[in-house]
């Protein structure tokens, strides 16, 4: 029997919930899929590929050891992204957990601090604990609100000067933007500026979770460095949707690069002829970066779509849909995001007779109640269109179900 997530199976890609998926799908009795079903992966956009241009890149690229900065095709890059976020000096990282780890590890320098992070951030909920595990640093959430911002009243009274020999200095306020968990969410930039003003109050450093930083540029037409100017040091992923397979980019002053370059050496992270990696990277900030705003118009147009056809079933916060990444909340008691997704990915037999073809759609559930669906670069209009054929057949027949 076929059934399409059985690629998933392979991609380790938040393997717990994967595997809830898989064993779901593996109990039910499904309909062997017709050889031209099409299978549309909104599961993320970490499962991009490379395209061919960042192929002949990996090939062509001149490398060195980059350990002795002598890779010419990695200091090309991080020059690049220097320039593009406007700050001094830039790293290239193996991955952007590494790079959030060394970059508040570079600014929370002694022991007995603390990093004020947002209580859905990616820092927090998603690597692992590794800042206490290894940086020795506390981090202390303050309550995301639904835009990926935080109250600032909240955040001052949070603050920990010294003195007080029961609390650890508070060093640093993390930010995440576009804001994964509050689906896809561009901070505004009078919250960066606000922030600017607290840090610059308290003598606080402010660190970017720039995993998706492009997009929040590209939704708001503004360059990146606009953005960056209100933080002390960012992070970027290329293996999002930039689709490189490898690598984040974290950037500040000459001091923090400095600082940077020596933890992860320390942390196992020094490499050598990664022009091979680099060289996709630069591929994808000047041909996939320029695309993006595609992502962003097709994510709108599957929630729209959603949204007219919700039936009372599912709910998107339609305004919220900013960027390439689209919560759908399950309404119905008797739905959740388990049963939402393992649905979208099979198709029965009557859905054959009336879509006349056989589309299965991979989402991943966020939470008990929330499936999280990502457009990418390796999604494209037809599929598209697919998807927001099946959803609707899908939805109406879980209102039918009453
Ligand atoms: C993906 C991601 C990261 C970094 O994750 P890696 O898998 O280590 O590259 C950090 N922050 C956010 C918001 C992310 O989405």
């Amino acid at each position: 029997m076929k059934n399409c997530l059985t690629a998933s199976r392979s991609l380790a890609f938040r393997g717990r919930i994967l595997y809830r998926v898989n064993r779901n799908m593996g109990e039910r009795q499904l309909h062997p899929l017709s050889t031209d079903t099409t299978t549309v992966d909104l599961r993320s956009d970490t499962i991009t590929t490379p395209t061919q241009e960042m192929y002949d890149a990996m090939i062509s690229s001149p490398v060195g050891d980059d350990v002795f900065k002598e890779d010419p095709t990695v200091t090309k890059l991080q020059e690049k992204c220097a320039k593009l976020f406007g700050k001094d000096a830039a790293l290239f990282v193996p991955s952007g957990t590494m790079g959030n780890l060394i970059s508040v590890m570079a600014h929370c320098q002694t022991r007995l601090l603390e990093a004020i992070v947002g209580s859905q951030s990616h820092i927090l909920l998603y690597e692992v604990g590794g800042l206490s595990h290894f940086g020795g640093v506390q981090l202390r959430p303050v309550l995301n609100k639904a835009d990926g911002t935080f109250d600032l009243d909240e955040v001052s009274n949070m603050i920990r000067d010294e003195g007080d020999i029961h609390q650890p200095n508070t060093a640093l306020i993390c930010l995440e933007n576009t804001h994964n968990k509050c689906g896809g969410r561009v901070l505004p930039i009078s919250f960066l500026q606000q922030v600017k003003e607290l840090t610059k109050k308290h003598d606080l450093k402010c660190h970017m979770d720039g995993a998706r930083l492009l997009n929040a540029a590209v939704y708001m037409d503004r360059e990146p460095a606009d953005i960056l100017q209100y933080v002390d040091s960012v992070n970027l992923c290329f293996s999002k949707g930039l689709s490189c397979p490898v690598g984040s980019i974290i950037a500040g002053t000459h001091d923090f690069i400095a600082r940077a370059r020596w933890l992860r050496k320390a942390l196992g992270g020094g490499m050598r002829q990664i022009g091979v990696l680099a060289g996709p990277a630069i591929v994808g900030l000047d041909t996939i970066y320029p695309k993006l705003y595609l992502d962003h118009q097709r994510t709108k147009q599957i929630a729209t779509a959603i949204h007219e056809n919700s039936n009372g079933v599912v709910e998107v916060d339609l305004d919220g849909v900013q960027t390439n990444i689209l919560m759908v909340h399950m309404k119905k008691t008797d739905f959740d995001a388990d049963m939402f997704c393992d649905r979208l990915a099979k198709v029965t037999e009557d859905e054959r007779q009336l879509l006349e073809e056989d589309i299965c759609i991979l989402g991943l559930p966020f939470s008990n109640k929330t499936v999280r669906l990502v457009l990418h670069h390796n999604i494209n209009q037809n599929q598209v269109d697919k998807t927001i054929k099946k959803l609707k057949y899908v939805i109406k027949e879980m209102a039918d179900k009453k």
